[in-house]
């Protein structure tokens, strides 16, 4: 019998436990996706939206590599309208992938003004945005090519230094603008910018600079108004600002790392405190276990020597995998002592679950733990599933979430799901959330 640290999967698929066992033979790690989890937080960030704005599922980057289709249907599910990608591609490949104009406006944000897909966007009926003033002028001349007004968003830069417009470059834009709209070939829909600082409350200087971005987006929308291109729909708000700062909601929000369920700073808090729940669990299967002395070293650069006679085992995922290779974790007895704890990873032994480090360097496609005792003891066994991150439940559980592998490695949690590659099967519980029509749109092999 093979132990299992991760949480239970809950089939809904008739396929669903062969697909599992292929996904395993197929590859010894998965990372696992609730539906049913996405939808929910959807759920929750659209009450929390009000009556007063729509909510647009942000689903950038393969859906912060929870995948593209699957996690903008359960947003949909959820009750989003709008879905937003930075890339014109994966804007496009919504629509192509199902999802027509009649479930949700899209809205995409990187392009160059060069070589923009714009005649394709425009006629998929995809929302743009507009920050500078060559894409002014090549998204003016996509909508005549095509015959057809192009949807714009005006990109503000309130403060937040990358896309959009600076107040000193906005005469500029609004002198081109302006008589675009009144010629009919832009539609001009929205007015929007981005935040630089998650919310944190307690942070007097991060909550005075959100406050003059707020200012300037204000200032912005007067001098559309007085242009003679009010916006009709203003958004701002990220995750961060959808949970703490209602009156910037506006007619539109915009979450994204709250879909898949973490907040946006671990400073906030937990994903608890906001009722939301980590969509994405990732596990492997161990390779190798194996006893060795006390001294040996392990890894590249025998950054960590087993304090003890110990036993040890192989996680089959590394820096290939988009393990970040600064979530190796080092302890060099002797002179030149050095501590720092790798990523966690769960394991399930004879006496219960137990929390282990990545021992020494992440390699390629794999790392290493030190179990810390006798792997025949704690009956641990090649083969056995352990979770590197889940949902984060609680302390008996002592289940990590990619917060956990976020401090490890010195970085955030949308790194660390944004960086699993693709090598790495994604599958799906809680399909049975998503109308028949949708699950039909996702391929049958992902579905548990
Ligand atoms: C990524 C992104 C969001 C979502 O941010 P979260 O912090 O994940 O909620 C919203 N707007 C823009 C422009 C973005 O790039």
């Amino acid at each position: 019998m093979t132990l299992n640290a991760a949480p239970a999967i809950a089939f809904t698929q008739p396929d669903g436990p062969a697909n599992y066992a292929a996904a395993c033979r197929r590859y010894p790690a998965q990372a696992i996706v609730d539906l049913k989890t996405l939808r929910d937080n959807m759920r929750h960030l659209v009450s929390v939206a009000g009556d007063g704005a729509a909510v647009m599922g942000v689903v950038k980057a393969d859906a912060y590599g929870h995948g593209l289709l699957p996690a903008a249907l359960a947003a949909l599910a959820g009750g989003a309208t709008w879905l937003g990608t930075a890339q014109s591609h994966e804007a496009l490949l919504l629509r192509r992938l199902g999802i027509g104009p009649d479930r949700a406006r899209i809205l995409t944000w990187v392009y160059n003004g060069a070589a923009a897909p714009f005649d394709e966007l425009i006629e998929a009926d995809i929302d743009v945005s507009v920050g500078s003033l060559d894409g002014i002028d090549a998204l003016a001349a996509a909508a005549r090519r095509v015959g057809r007004p192009a949807r714009v968003h005006v990109k503000c830069d309130t403060g937040f230094g990358r896309n959009g417009f600076t107040p000193a470059a906005f005469d500029q834009a609004l002198a081109k603008l302006a008589p675009l709209a009144h010629e009919g070939v832009f539609d001009i829909v929205g007015q929007w910018s981005h935040l630089a600082v998650a919310d944190s409350p307690d942070v007097p200087e991060f909550v005075a600079s959100t406050d003059r971005q707020i200012e300037a987006f204000h200032d912005f929308t007067r001098r559309m108004r007085a242009a003679g291109i009010p916006p009709r729909i203003r958004h701002l708000a990220n995750t961060a600002a959808t949970l703490d700062r209602p009156e910037i909601h506006f007619e539109l929000v915009r979450p994204g790392v709250g879909l898949y369920g973490y907040e946006p700073d671990p400073a906030m808090g937990t994903p608890g405190d906001y009722k939301l729940r980590p969509a994405m669990t990732l596990q492997a299967q161990l390779g190798t276990v194996k006893d060795v002395e006390a001294g040996h070293g392990i890894s590249y650069g025998r950054t960590y020597l087993t304090p003890d006679s110990t036993s040890t085992a192989i996680v089959p995922l590394g820096y290939a995998d988009g393990i970040h290779r600064s979530a190796s974790g080092f302890d060099m007895a002797g002179a030149k002592h050095v501590e720092k704890l790798g990523g966690p990873v769960r394991v399930m032994t004879a006496r219960g679950p137990r929390l282990y480090r990545v021992s020494g360097r992440v390699c390629m496609d794999q790392f290493i733990i030190d179990l810390h005792g006798s792997a025949a003891e704690l009956d641990v066994h090649e083969g056995d599933t352990v979770e590197l991150f889940g949902p984060g439940r609680g302390e008996m559980f002592a289940e990590p979430t990619a917060d956990d592998w976020a401090r490890a490695a010195d970085t955030i949690s949308y790194e660390v799901f944004t960086c699993l590659r693709n090598r790495i099967p994604r599958l799906y519980e809680h399909a049975d959330v998503l109308p028949e029509a949708d699950r039909a749109l996702l391929d049958p092999a992902s579905l548990l």
